[in-house]
């Protein structure tokens, strides 16, 4: 017997090479996928332009998978987590987000993640493991399947759960799939990818795909960046600055700079002015993130007035600083909120299972 391999991991590249090996003609690969991914098809029999033998050929050797929807809960404010059971029984989040007109996904790269950010409850978990392209894809099906009006589902941002360059090939695979014309079909422009800051892993994305590229700075010095993130011992300020000055930006794009806002850490105003310094040789723009307080942290929001200030700061230097209070925090889907919470669940499962 063979084991089917998920065509929902695929490229189309991948996928016409795989029908060349049992002698199908190329065009059927698009064929195929925009029966996935613009008809929403979960079978081979559904496909009425492929003959039956052929369709019953390739149920045999590749499967399409889909995520199990395990919960949705609606914030006040509009937001949506959906949290998806996998197929080891790990769980991952995604947050669907309100904004004028359309909506914007913001999807998991990994179970848990392994980059330590002491502010971050993710990071607090560890990693788990990295997700697949399939189980990458499937977030933005599940939540298209749910939509009334899925064309509203333009924009995605890599800022849920895990490190995306951290799980580099399945993630710049799923870019390929969301960003391809026999594929999902968003364009390169709305979709972003945030990183904690693999500076190699930077250089590397340009030349293969075109996505917007978020960085988390959160600290304008090593010292204090090293303490917040353990990545920063390996990638310092300097190194992951130059990365993303080579990093190709089609013309009046920018790089997206998150700062999370921690009072007492790194929130004063000479904090924002030399913010302001160390981007000066960027196209830059920046996303004040006011922490996001949850049960067992240290840390604390800043007062209003100090992270106006910041803003002031920057925006007399003629940055774009926009505040970004976190939508979802009553449901626990705000930034850095995000956690595997059935972890303990599936532990308590496997335990009676025995
Ligand atoms: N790992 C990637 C993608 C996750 S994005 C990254 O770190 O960029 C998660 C964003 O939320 C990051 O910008 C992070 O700095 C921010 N964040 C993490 N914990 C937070 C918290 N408790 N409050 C506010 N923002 C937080
Ligand atoms: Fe991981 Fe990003 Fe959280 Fe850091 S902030 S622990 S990189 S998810």
């Amino acid at each position: 017997m063979f084991v089917r391999q998920d065509i929902k991991s695929l490229s189309e590249e991948h996928l016409i090479h795989r029908l060349g090996q049992y002698g199908i003609a190329p065009y059927r690969a698009g064929q195929i996928l925009r029966w996935i991914y613009q008809r929403g098809a979960y079978s081979f029999s559904e496909m009425t332009d492929i003959s039956k033998d052929l369709r019953r050929f390739l149920a045999e050797r590749l499967a399409i998978s889909r995520l199990e929807t395990e919960q949705i809960q609606t914030s006040n404010d509009g937001s949506r987590k959906y949290l998806f059971r996998l197929d080891d029984g790990q769980h991952i989040e995604s947050v669907l987000i309100p904004e004028t007109g359309h909506w914007t996904l913001c999807i998991s790269s990994q179970v848990g993640c392994g980059m330590g950010c002491k502010f971050c409850l993710t990071g607090r978990g560890g990693l788990e493991r990295n997700l697949e392209t399939s189980e990458i894809i499937n977030q933005i099906c599940a939540v298209r399947d749910d939509l009334q009006e899925p064309s509203s589902l333009t924009n995605i941002v890599f800022m849920g759960m895990g490190e995306p360059l951290a799980n580099y090939n399945s993630v710049v695979q799923a870019i390929r799939i969301i960003t391809d014309n026999n594929g999902l079909q968003f364009s390169g422009r709305r979709v972003t990818l945030s990183t904690a800051g693999l500076a190699p892993r930077i250089d590397d994305l340009g030349p293969d795909v075109k996505v917007n590229l978020a960085v988390s700075l959160n600290a304008t010095d090593n010292d204090t960046r090293n303490k917040l993130m353990p990545i920063n011992r390996t990638y310092p300020i300097e190194m992951l600055l130059s990365a993303c000055r080579r990093f190709p930006l089609p013309s009046r794009r920018t790089i997206m700079f998150e700062y999370v806002l921690i009072a007492g850490v790194n929130d004063t105003p000479g904090d924002a002015e030399r913010l302001a310094r160390l981007l000066r040789p960027l196209r830059a723009k920046i996303n004040l993130i006011p922490f996001n307080p949850y049960e067992g942290t240290e840390f604390r929001r800043p007062e209003e007035g100090a992270i106006l200030t910041f803003q002031k700061v920057l925006m007399d230097r003629h940055y774009t600083a926009i505040i970004r209070y976190s939508k979802g925090c009553d449901i626990g889907a705000a930034c850095g909120q995000l956690r595997a919470r059935s972890k303990l669940k599936a532990q308590q499962s496997r335990l009676t299972e025995r």
